[in-house]
């Protein structure tokens, strides 16, 4: 049980986010979407830090911290970005393991695992206006800049950067996936909520490591 306060604590840092911007992503999400995504968020990270914290008081495993923060989001948010942020917890839960020592290389398997299973159950590619806008930016940075400077908080910072960029960009894309494709137009000139808030969140986890 070694590591499952660092999750638990990784948690509360996306929790404060999500509470700080509740407001903002609904509203967002209102303009061409059902204008839940704030609340969804709220109820997803909410639930995935109850359990979070009774699974580590139970000396759970920080690969069992994560799974069970991660089914406890997806079946609490309920919605797309739920079942998403659910399942890449549980990708990233068991990417991680329950080792003695872990090693830089760890860092990057979990950041693949958490961002291959959200493209494999959403199947959005780049350009579709989704996280997934937000997500491979990050994902590119973080490895190549930790491969390059090997260190996490710098490859944590320039990823969160470079996520936060590419939401905001998202505002030029014509939505391919979700909710918001029907009002394709109306989208158009406002950022993809799922982007926006995965930018966000990665920045309060690079503030977290500083
Ligand atoms: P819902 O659309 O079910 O109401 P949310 O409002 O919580 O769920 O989340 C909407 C966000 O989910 C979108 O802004 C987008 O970023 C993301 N999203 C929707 N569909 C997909 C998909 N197939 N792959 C990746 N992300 C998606
Ligand atoms: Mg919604
Ligand atoms: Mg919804």
């Amino acid at each position: 049980a070694k590591f499952s306060a660092g999750a638990t604590a990784l948690l509360r840092a996306v929790q404060a986010v999500v509470v700080e911007h509740e407001s903002e992503l609904g509203r967002l999400d209102a303009i061409a979407g059902d204008g839940d995504h704030g609340i969804g968020m709220r109820r997803g990270v909410d639930a995935a830090v109850a359990a979070a914290v009774s699974a580590a008081e139970a000396a759970a495993g920080v690969d069992q911290v994560l799974i069970i923060a991660g089914e406890a989001w997806a079946e609490k948010a309920g919605g797309t970005s739920g079942a998403l942020w659910g399942s890449a917890l549980c990708a990233s839960g068991r990417a991680l393991g329950n080792r003695e020592r872990y090693s830089p290389d760890d860092a990057v398997g979990v950041v693949s695992a958490f961002s291959r299973a959200i493209t494999d159950l959403g199947k959005a590619e780049a350009g579709d206006k989704t996280m997934v806008d937000a997500l491979l930016p990050f994902v590119g940075t973080f490895i190549a800049t930790y491969r390059s400077a090997a260190s996490l908080q710098g490859a944590l910072s320039a990823a969160a950067a470079a996520a936060t960029t590419a939401a905001s960009q998202t505002a030029e894309l014509s939505p391919r996936r979700g909710r918001a494709r029907p009002l394709a137009e109306r989208s158009l000139g406002h950022p993809d909520p799922g982007a926006v808030s995965f930018g966000l969140i990665a920045a309060g986890i690079a503030r977290a490591y500083a």
